[in-house]
Parts: structure tokens; C-alpha cells; sequence
């Protein structure tokens, strides 16, 4: 037997076998169990997510010799020639070197004829945002008149880029990204078929490097079995794609947050020494660092995408750390990152920026300061006049809660909006006065708690 990619072994051939897209499959599973069919359909969404697939699967559907059916036979002559890829009422034509009104007009003459042997004729033309607008006109009125047996199905990685009267005519389906847990899964699973393995920081790897297309992870898997055989190590992965080490990352970062400018330096040039960029290496401390600001600030909705093992890493990390500190280092080295793009010796960029951060990470303006620390401050002024050190200490480290948290962030906007409404309404100029006063004495209370709050995080 001929050696087959991943990608084509493992194509899903039933709606079921989709990943992640039930939003697609559901509908069009009940159209076609409906009898509720229409011309012209649009699946958009990123690469390698399945639309041609679905596509494929919907036309094996609708022409299966025992359909239409949600649930084609796969073996009848026409699913057969449908998986593989050469049925004759069938057609997928690549928009991307199809693209002229030559070609599409060619296609609305063959639309016209009946079928050769199936129950629809049917067109995939895939990335059809790149036809040319005359070809869209020439295809806008196949649409408009559509023969009777005849359905497109088209895919685009870029829906604003196909013309509106065509988008109005079609029925359109979003596909999304596969999420790291079901393609993790998924992985897993097959490899284990085939006799693969892999270490859960391989697989953590290969999922984060496709980006959520299940191509492209399946294109990796292709080169890490050639790369290392049947048995796929974490390091192995992060060596073929230049991808930098979570623990190198946590480790780079830890030392920037303790102060610690040598350990943080020292972890820099090894990973220098081991052959990453200094692009690399600071895109890989960038991302980082965005996912732990999304821990500490408690945003993990926004974490679905990252491997569980480096989750529980940044949870373990962000205990009792304030968001600013990793807010401040994510300025400088985003700062950095810019920087070093147009330097000469990307390297001490990099190295500057580490260090600065490393001094800088626990200070920040007091404009930068978040409502839990306000709250640490107002809890400690109102200790302070107890005079008792054990209950101040007590009430610097009484951590609120995340409830409360994000209580105190809604008053914080209530309030806000309320001030803006009676700015709005109010034109009296003794209120102007009055607030103008309030402002002066709030920047000078505000230079105060700033003092107090350096001394604070200082003291911690
Ligand atoms: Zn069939």
C-alpha cells in the first residue's frame, strides 16, 4: 500500500467523525434528513478546520445511492468515487487558480446540463474570495437562476472578501478553531492507532503549533515521525519548530519578578546558546507573559487555547502576585520587541529589557493601580490608625477575593458612568470649581498613597 500523509489517512468521512463543528454538522445533518436543501452554501472559517471536508461529506450525503442521508453508506459507488475525489457530478475547483470570468463562465455552461449519474450536481470551489469581480458577476447570475439540481458549496478563509449579493444568496456556516483540548484528544488517539506515542509536552507542542488547524498539526505529525521515529519526545518537538520551553519561559520570568536581574540574564543566554533568535525567544516570552497576566487577573475564559500542563504552571506562579507587576514586564519587552526589530544588537536590546524589567517589575504609577491594591491601601490606612503591626500585616495579606474582585471592579465602572452622567448634565460652575478643588486634593493624596504603595510591594 502507498504511503499516506496524516491529513489524508486520518480525513473524517461522516459528519460525525467532524471535529469540533457540531454548530455546522447538526444543521446540516437535519436539512438533508429535512428534505430542506438550498443552492448555494458558504463555509468560511481558518485553515485546515474542515470546511472542504464537510463540504465533501455533504455532497457524499446528498448523492449517496441510499440518500440523500445524514448518514451516507460509504459504500456505493458514488460515496466511493466521492472519497475518492473523482466523482463525475462532483466537482471541486480551486478558486485561487480558477479565478477569471473565462472559467466561471465555462463552469455556468456545464451547470446547465443534467446530471451524468448522480441525484445533484455539485460544485466545492474552495477560497472563493480570490475570483476576479467579473468572474463573481458571471457566478452572481448562476446563482440568481440556479438550475434545478445543481449546489454550490463554497469555502473561504476570508468571507469579507466575497461580494455581499453573493454572501446574501448563500447560507453560510462559521467553522472555529479546534480548541487544544479535542485536537489533543484527537491526536492522541489516532497516533495511538498507528502505534505512535507521544509525551503530553509533544502533544501540548504540536497542538499549540498548528494554531487550532487540525492540518496543520497533522502536517507536523507527518515530520515528526520522520524526524524521531515512532515515538515523539517534548524536546524533540520544541527543537524541529524552534519553539522555546515553557519551563525556560517560567524560568526567565520568575527571576524578573523576584528582582533577580543575574538568574534572569544567565537563562537568557542559555536559551541563546541553544540556537533560539532573540525574536523567538522574546515572542515566546511575550505570549507567555499574556497568559499569565490572563491568570492572575483571573480572565482564564481566554486560556482555552493553552495547554493544561502550562495553565496549572501559571496558576501555581501568579499566587499572591498583583497584576501590574506582570503588567509592567509585558510593557517593557512588548516595548522591546519593537525595538529590537530595528536594532543592530537585538541582543543587549533584549538584555536591557530583562534587566529593566527585573528592577522595574514591582514599581508602577499610582494611574496604573489597580482596585484591589486601592483596597490593600484603604484596608492599611484604616489599620494604621488601630496601630496594632500584627493586624497591619494582617490586613496587607487579606487577599480579596475574586467575587469581590470583580465587585469592586463594577462599582469602580458605576461609578465612573454616574460621574460621567453628572458631568454631562451639570453646567454649574461652582461644581466645576468645587471638583477642580477635589482634584487637587486627590493628586495630592494620590502622590501620597503612590509613596506608600512603592514601600508596600518594596516591603513584600
Ligand atoms: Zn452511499
Amino acid at each position: 500500500m502507498s504511503y499516506l500523509v496524516f491529513a489524508r489517512k486520518w480525513r473524517p468521512q461522516t459528519f460525525d467523525e467532524v471535529m469540533s463543528q457540531d454548530h455546522v454538522t447538526i444543521t446540516l445533518k437535519n436539512a438533508i434528513d429535512t428534505g430542506r436543501i438550498g443552492h448555494a452554501y458558504l463555509m468560511t472559517g481558518p485553515r485546515g478546520v474542515g470546511k472542504t471536508t464537510t463540504a465533501r461529506i455533504f455532497a457524499k450525503a446528498l448523492n449517496c445511492e441510499n440518500g440523500p442521508t445524514s448518514k451516507p453508506c460509504q459504500t456505493c459507488d458514488s460515496c466511493r468515487s466521492i472519497t475518492a475525489g473523482n466523482h463525475i457530478d462532483v466537482m471541486e475547483i480551486d478558486g485561487a487558480s480558477n479565478r477569471g470570468i473565462d472559467q466561471i463562465r465555462d463552469l455556468r455552461e456545464k451547470a446547465r446540463y443534467a446530471t451524468v449519474s448522480a441525484r445533484y450536481k455539485i460544485y466545492i470551489i474552495d477560497e472563493v474570495h480570490m475570483l476576479t469581480n467579473e468572474a463573481f458577476n458571471a457566478l452572481l447570475k448562476t446563482l440568481e437562476e440556479p438550475p434545478e439540481s445543481v449546489i454550490f458549496i463554497f469555502a473561504t478563509t476570508q468571507p469579507r472578501k466575497v461580494p455581499d449579493t453573493i454572501l446574501s444568496r448563500c447560507q453560510r456556516f462559521d467553522f472555529r478553531r479546534i480548541p487544544v483540548s479535542d485536537m489533543s484528544e484527537y491526536l492522541k488517539r489516532e497516533a495511538l492507532k498507528e502505534e505512535i506515542t507521544l509525551d503530553s509536552t509533544a502533544l501540548s507542542l504540536v497542538c499549540r503549533a498548528s494554531g487550532g488547524s487540525m492540518r496543520d498539526a497533522l502536517s507536523l505529525m507527518d515530520q515528526l515521525v520522520s524526524f524521531s521515529g515512532n515515538d515523539i519526545k517534548g524536546e524533540e518537538v520544541a527543537k524541529l519548530l524552534g519553539m522555546v520551553e515553557t519551563d525556560l519561559l517560567a524560568n526567565i520570568t520568575s527571576g524578573m519578578l523576584a528582582g533577580n536581574t543575574s538568574e534572569a540574564i544567565d537563562q537568557v543566554s542559555s536559551a541563546l546558546a541553544e540556537g533560539y533568535s532573540v525574536d523567538e525567544l522574546l515572542d515566546a516570552l511575550i505570549i507567555f507573559l499574556r497568559n499569565f497576566l490572563l491568570t492572575v487577573t483571573g480572565a482564564s475564559n481566554s486560556l482555552s487555547d493553552v495547554p493544561e500542563s502550562e495553565r496549572r504552571l501559571l496558576l501555581e506562579m501568579s499566587e499572591g502576585l498583583p497584576d501590574v507587576a506582570v503588567l509592567n514586564i509585558l510593557r517593557i519587552l512588548s516595548g522591546a520587541a519593537i525595538e529590537v526589530r530595528r536594532s543592530s544588537l537585538p541582543r543587549v536590546t533584549l538584555e536591557t529589557a530583562i534587566m529593566t524589567a527585573s528592577k522595574l517589575s514591582r514599581v508602577f504609577s499610582i494611574s496604573d493601580l489597580p482596585p484591589v491594591a486601592k483596597r490593600f491601601i484603604e484596608k492599611r490606612e484604616k489599620t494604621e490608625q488601630v496601630t496594632s503591626p500584627e493586624k497591619e500585616i494582617s490586613a496587607i495579606e487579606a487577599e480579596p477575593s475574586p467575587a469581590e474582585k470583580h465587585q469592586l471592579k463594577e462599582e469602580i465602572a458605576e461609578k465612573n458612568e454616574a460621574d460621567e452622567a453628572t458631568a454631562d448634565i451639570t453646567e454649574d460652575k461652582d461644581l466645576k470649581q468645587k471638583n477642580t478643588a477635589d482634584d487637587e486634593i486627590d493628586e495630592e493624596k494620590e502622590k501620597k498613597t503612590s509613596q506608600e504603595v512603592l514601600g508596600l510591594f518594596d516591603a513584600v
